[in-house]
């Protein structure tokens, strides 16, 4: 839907908590990186969650779908809060998300681990082994067991109760995720580990039929193959061995939240949540913190870093992207910090100021 092929329509859903003041800071550091890259944009604010509940009586309003239907990416704060925890289970602001991912048929989604050399000491790993982590694990989204039918509760031969689950692939589901793996392996470092569990599960034995076949086409990537149990232990015995892994979505689930524990910081981590046409939709793994909203406390670094994928993966604007990149590094460099990452010696700031510190980083790119 592009008017032209360097302006681009974003979708904006600050949603709860301190999903709105860390939504403001990516908005300006994507407009400031775009501009010194001649990129356009048409930013396009709407409701989600818990505010759009308040303002509409559902979470996912189905104008705010369709905008973001429309548009080139969206970019999404946080959704949730004490505030509607005794909702309704349909009427939970958390059922936008899964809304949202379903409608914008996104079945890949990454989610990049990454040690910044400043915040080693955040790790919950020995330094020898954190240090210069960097690695992104690719979830299969809308497959496998969390939606394979049949599924249910009944009762045994012999009357007791049963709850049972069913993981399904289709080859074209696994070839799809494998295609999208391999060409983000490739514009890392070349390397591709698949995660299954073949020697069990007949659903991993296709799996890694189908990504063994696949890698024919992608001859400058280095595929490897791990059992998921090894690959767990491995994360953290040995985390720098990995660059790129592709996972299902169980696998994924439980991987990506332990990649993540690796880094130790949780304001700083971004997501990216792709399909195969259409826009992405990409926000940080953080939650809406209720606990600090408002309170001008919150990280933006995640969403800033996850407004970074947004260039990178969903609009293929590299530059801008790295432009990002360099400048959370060199921020990090000249010794900004919220609360959640302090540590003494270092300035504390809050989000707005951090995003301001951000912006500097930005126009001077060093
Ligand atoms: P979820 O909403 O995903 O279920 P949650 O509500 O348990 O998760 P978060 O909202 O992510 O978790 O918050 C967990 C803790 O981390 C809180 O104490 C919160 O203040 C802190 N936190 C989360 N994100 C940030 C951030 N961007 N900056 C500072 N602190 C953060
Ligand atoms: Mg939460």
């Amino acid at each position: 839907p592009s008017k032209s092929p360097r302006s681009y329509t974003i979708t904006l859903l600050p949603g709860d908590g301190i999903g709105p003041e860390v939504i403001s800071v990516a908005k300006d550091v994507l407009l400031l990186a775009g501009s010194l890259e001649g990129i356009k944009y048409d930013f396009r604010e709407r409701l989600i969650g818990g505010a759009a509940l308040d303002a509409t009586g559902v979470p996912l309003p189905d104008e705010t779908l369709s905008a973001a239907k429309e548009s080139d990416a969206v970019l999404l704060g946080a959704v949730g809060g004490y505030k509607w925890d005794n909702n309704e289970k349909h009427l939970k602001p958390e059922t936008a998300l899964l809304g949202l991912r379903k409608e914008l048929q996104v079945f890949a989604n990454l989610r990049p681990a990454s040690v910044f050399p400043q915040l080693v000491d955040a790790s919950t790993l020995k330094r020898e082994v954190a240090e210069g982590v960097d690695l992104m694990v690719v979830r299969e989204l809308t497959g496998g067991i969390y939606f394979g039918k049949p599924r249910g509760f009944d009762t045994n031969e012999n009357g007791e109760e049963i709850g049972f689950n069913t993981e399904i692939y289709a080859a074209h589901e696994i070839d799809r995720i494998a295609h999208a793996a391999f060409k983000i392996a490739r514009k890392r470092s070349g390397k591709l580990c698949s995660v299954d569990k073949a020697n069990v599960l007949e659903a991993s034995m296709l799996w890694r039929k189908r990504v063994t076949a696949i890698a024919q086409e992608y001859p400058d990537v280095e595929l490897s193959h791990m059992y998921v149990d090894n690959a767990s232990m491995q994360l953290i015995r040995n985390p720098k061995q990995f660059d790129t892994i592709v996972t299902n979505n169980i696998f994924g689930d439980i991987l990506s939240d332990e990649a993540s524990m690796i880094t130790g910081s949780i304001g700083m981590l971004p997501s990216a949540s792709l399909g195969a046409s259409g826009p992405g939709l990409f926000e940080p793994i953080h939650g809406s913190a209720p606990d600090i909203a408002g309170q001008d406390k919150a990280n933006p670094f995640a969403t800033v870093l996850s407004a970074a994928m947004l260039l990178k993966y969903g609009l293929e604007e590299e530059k801008a992207a790295q432009r990002i990149e360099n400048a959370v590094l060199d921020t990090l460099n000249r010794g900004f910090r919220t609360g959640d990452i302090y540590s003494t010696g270092t300035k504390l700031v809050g989000c707005k100021q951090l995003g301001e510190e951000i912006m500097k980083s930005v126009e001077s790119n060093v």
